[in-house]
C-alpha cells in the first residue's frame, strides 16, 4: 500500500478521529462538485465552500454571450443540486488562501456577517478551476473581455448587441463598417463557437430587424496564432473546421499573432512579419485559460513548482507531495498522461478526476477496496460551428456536419445538469432551429458605461484596415 493512502487510512480511521471525518471541496465546478457527489452515503461530512452559489456549465456560456440561452439555464444553485445529499453542507464563500499545516480554508471576511472566517479539514479537495489568461497583457483585458464566468458572457452579449445599435445610430458607412467589425481571438472550441453564433445572429436572427444598416453584412474574424484552427483535433478534423467556418462567413485568419489591442482596433503581426491594424469595436478574447491563484499558494506551501498555465502538477493519486490529505483537481491540477503529455483542460477530465477523488475517500471512510489507479477514459471532443455544422470524435470515430453537431446536442444536454434546465435549454434549442430566434438579446445595462463602446461613434473618422512593416 502506498505512504499516502496508508496516511488516509489513517486519518479515516474513526476511532483516531473520534468523529466523522470532515472533507472540505474548494470548488462546486465539474470536478468538485463530481467528488462531492462520489461520497453520497459515505460516512464523512462534506463542505463545499464556492464563491458562486451555482454550478455553472461553461461549455454552453457562449450561448449566453450571443443570446441563445439566458444564464439560468445554464447554471444549477449547489443548493438545489445537493438537496438530498444529507451529508453534504453548502458554504457561500471566497476563499482566500489555505494553511496546509494548520489543516484550515481561509474565507474572506463576509462583510456585515460574523460567519466565520475559516473551515477546518481533515481532508482537503481543492477544485476551484481557471481564468482567463491574457499571456502577460492584462491591459488587454478591459478591451478584449474573456468568457469565463456569467458575468463575461453577459458583458459580451451587451457589447455584441450594442454594437449593432451603433452601427445603426451612425450616418457615416465606415464608421458603422468599424461598429459590425467583430474580432475573435484564438481558434479553439470556445472562438470557434463564439465567431459561429455571431454569423448566425447577425445573418439570421437580426436580419429583419434594424432599418438603417444590414446586419449581415458584419465582418466576423476568427484569429489564431497557430496555423490551424482547433489546435488539439485530428489534423483532418481541422482542415474540415476551417473549411467550414469560411464557408459560414468568418475570416479564419490563421499564423497572426494579436500585438496589440485598444478601444479603436485590434493589431495582429502577419505571416509576413508586418503589423495590421484592423478597426474594431469588438474584440473577444477567447485565447487562454490559466489556474485559478489558489493554486500558487498550494504550490508555495509544498515546494512545488506551477506549470505554464500556473497549474499544480501532480501525479494520479492527486496529492500533494508531504500533504496525502490534500488532493488538486480538474482544470488547476497538471497531470500527465503516461506519454508526457498533460491531460487537457476539459470537463470530462475534471468530472473522471472529481469522481475518483471522490470514491478514493470513500473506499477508505467504510473500509472498502481502494477503487483501480485513475486512468483518463477519452470519449472524444466535440466543437461546433453552426447550425447542423459540427467536427470531433466520439469513441474514436470522426464525425463532421449533421451527426456531430447531433452528438453535440446529445453531449451537452446529457451533461448539462439539472433536468429542468435540460429540458429548457432542449425547448430553447428546438424553437431556434425553426425560428432562427434568440430569446435572450437583452443589453442590460446603460451602453456608456464600459467598454468598447464608451467612444462615441458619431465623433470616429471611418477607418480601414491599414498595414504597417
Ligand atoms: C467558455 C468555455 C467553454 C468551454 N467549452 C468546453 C467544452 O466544450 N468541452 C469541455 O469539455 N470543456 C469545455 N470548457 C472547459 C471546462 O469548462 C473546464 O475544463 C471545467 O469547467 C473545469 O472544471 P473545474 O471543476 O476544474 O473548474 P470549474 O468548472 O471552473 O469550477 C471551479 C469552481 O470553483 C469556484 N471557485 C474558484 N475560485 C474560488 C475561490 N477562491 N473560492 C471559492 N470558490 C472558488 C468557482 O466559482 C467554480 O464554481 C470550456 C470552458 C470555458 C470557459
Amino acid at each position: 500500500m502506498s505512504a499516502p493512502t496508508e496516511h488516509l487510512r489513517e486519518l479515516l480511521r474513526p476511532a483516531a478521529l473520534g468523529a466523522r471525518p470532515r472533507v472540505v471541496v474548494i470548488g462546486g465546478g465539474f470536478a468538485g462538485l463530481r467528488a462531492v457527489r462520489a461520497l453520497r452515503g459515505s460516512p464523512v461530512d462534506v463542505t463545499l465552500v464556492d464563491r458562486r452559489n451555482f454550478h455553472l456549465f461553461q461549455p454552453l456560456l457562449y450561448q449566453v454571450a450571443t443570446g441563445a440561452l439566458s444564464s439560468g439555464e445554464i447554471a444549477a444553485p449547489l443548493r438545489a443540486v445537493l438537496r438530498r445529499q444529507p451529508n453534504a453542507t453548502v458554504i457561500l464563500g471566497d476563499v482566500r488562501d489555505v494553511d496546509l499545516a494548520g489543516r484550515r480554508v481561509l474565507l474572506d471576511p463576509a462583510a456585515g456577517s460574523d460567519a466565520p472566517g475559516e473551515c477546518a479539514y481533515d481532508l482537503l479537495v481543492v477544485a476551484a478551476g481557471g481564468r482567463t489568461a491574457y499571456f502577460g497583457h492584462d491591459e488587454w483585458e478591459p478591451v478584449a473581455p474573456g468568457l469565463k464566468s456569467v458575468e463575461d458572457a453577459l458583458e459580451l452579449r451587451r457589447r455584441i448587441l450594442l454594437a449593432f445599435e451603433m452601427a445603426e445610430r451612425s450616418d457615416d458607412p465606415g464608421t458603422r463598417a468599424v461598429w459590425l467589425t467583430f474580432a475573435v481571438v484564438g481558434a479553439g472550441p470556445t472562438g470557434v463557437e463564439l465567431a459561429g453564433q455571431i454569423v448566425e445572429m447577425a445573418r439570421d436572427t437580426l436580419r429583419r430587424d434594424f432599418r438603417r444598416i444590414d446586419p449581415s453584412t458584419a465582418r466576423v474574424l476568427l484569429l489564431e496564432a497557430a496555423p490551424v484552427a482547433l489546435p488539439g483535433f485530428d489534423r483532418r478534423l481541422q482542415e474540415r473546421a476551417a473549411r467550414d467556418l469560411r464557408h459560414h462567413g468568418i475570416e479564419l485568419l490563421l499564423e497572426r499573432m494579436v500585438v496589440d489591442i485598444s478601444p479603436e482596433a485590434i493589431s495582429v503581426r502577419e505571416p509576413d512579419g508586418t503589423v495590421r491594424r484592423i478597426p474594431t469595436r469588438t474584440v473577444i478574447w477567447g485565447a487562454g485559460v490559466r489556474a485559478c491563484p489558489l493554486a500558487a499558494t498550494l504550490a508555495a506551501q509544498s515546494g512545488l513548482e506551477l506549470d505554464r498555465g500556473g497549474r499544480v502538477p501532480v501525479d494520479t493519486t492527486f496529492t500533494l507531495p508531504g500533504h496525502p490529505e490534500v488532493f488538486v483537481i480538474g482544470d488547476m491540477a497538471r497531470v500527465d498522461r503516461p506519454d508526457g503529455t498533460p491531460l487537457p483542460g476539459i470537463a470530462p477530465v475534471a468530472m473522471q478526476q472529481g469522481e475518483h477523488v471522490g470514491r478514493v475517500i470513500a473506499a477508505r471512510a467504510t473500509g472498502a477496496p481502494a477503487p483501480a489507479a485513475f486512468r483518463y477514459r477519452d470519449r472524444g471532443s466535440l466543437a461546433t460551428i453552426g447550425r447542423a455544422r459540427a467536427v470531433g470524435t466520439v469513441f474514436g470515430l470522426r464525425l463532421t456536419g449533421l451527426p456531430a453537431w447531433l452528438a453535440w446536442l446529445g453531449v451537452h444536454l446529457t451533461y448539462l445538469v439539472g433536468f429542468q434546465n435540460r429540458l429548457f435549454v432542449f425547448m430553447r434549442w428546438s424553437i431556434s432551429f425553426l425560428t432562427r430566434g434568440r430569446g435572450a438579446r437583452l443589453i442590460n445595462e446603460p451602453w456608456t458605461t464600459t467598454g468598447n463602446a464608451e467612444v462615441s461613434v458619431a465623433d470616429e473618422p471611418a477607418q480601414s484596415d491599414a498595414t504597417a512593416a
